[in-house]
């Protein structure tokens, strides 16, 4: 939202009343560690965050047979847990298929509520160009293939 990046004492402002309503509501439903970047809806609501490697693109490659993490093997894999949920979603289930950047760590314990609305978890360090790049042909050629799929039924 443009008038907020206008207006950075606005937004402090914003944020101190948005993060502790964020903080308590996502830890209780999501066990969110406030990573102030969310991709929940892409990871069919599990926080990517709970990965001991923070995985933001899928499973590492350690994913026991039973489902369960490599780091922490008596828990389930958060990312076996996402591609399941994902399915079930009534929305968004396309969406973990998106790739994603690395991890920004200058937005931890900030309100990914307020990143959402300035904009500011787009903003990503010089380097990571290629991966926003990538990330829209992905989107692009996504789009591509489900308008195709549509018009073949
Ligand atoms: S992706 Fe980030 S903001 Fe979203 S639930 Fe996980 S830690 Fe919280």
């Amino acid at each position: 939202m443009k008038i907020l990046n206008e207006k950075p004492t606005a937004t402090k402002i914003l944020e101190r009343v948005a993060l502790p309503v964020e903080k308590i509501s996502k830890e209780v439903l999501f066990d969110c560690r406030m990573c102030g970047q969310c991709i929940l809806h892409e990871t069919g609501l599990s926080c990517p965050m709970r990965c001991p490697k923070n995985e933001r693109n899928g499973p590492c490659g350690g994913v026991r047979p039973n489902g369960n993490c490599e780091v922490f093997p008596d828990k389930p894999c958060v990312w076996v847990l996402g591609i399941e949920r994902a399915q079930r979603l009534p929305l968004w289930r396309e969406h973990i298929n998106h790739l994603h950047p690395p991890v920004d760590w200058r937005l931890q314990n900030t309100s990914s509520w307020i990143s959402l609305v300035t904009g500011r978890d787009s903003i990503h360090p010089k380097g990571w160009d290629a991966v926003s790049a990538s990330r829209t042909r992905m989107s692009h050629a996504q789009s591509e293939a489900e308008g195709a799929d549509k018009r073949g039924k």
